[in-house]
């Protein structure tokens, strides 16, 4: 049986998350897994990656970048906020103009409204 565990360090240098591709910028925190079975290995993944597994339970427990790909390619939104993380994870978490996007949330925001 594989023994690992999760951990969510504050990135001492740039590291690339193993999800959606981006890079993870010195001062953000990450997750990273580490683990043993047989030999010693470990993955890191973004924040927004991580809230993405949480919202909508990708690849039931095992999941690799395959799994987000898959997810974000099929087209197959739930919903408003499902498709606007789809979008997300596609631009790697980035808006045009370099910034991160906020991270995803299990709720619409408030300021999805329109009725009033
Ligand atoms: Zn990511």
């Amino acid at each position: 049986m594989a023994d690992w565990s999760i951990s969510h360090p504050r990135a001492r240098k740039a590291h690339r998350c193993e999800m959606c591709r981006r890079v993870i910028g010195a001062g953000e925190v990450y997750k990273r897994g580490a683990g043993f079975d047989g030999t010693a290995w470990s993955w890191k993944e973004c924040l927004h990656c991580e809230a993405v597994l949480r919202i909508y339970g990708l690849g039931d427990g095992e999941y690799n970048a395959d799994s987000f790909e898959d997810w974000a390619s099929d087209g197959d939104a739930r919903d408003l906020s499902e498709a606007r993380d789809m979008a997300g994870f596609r631009k790697q978490w980035r808006t045009k103009a370099g910034n991160l996007w906020p991270l995803p949330a299990p709720e619409s925001p408030a300021t999805s409204g329109g009725e009033s």
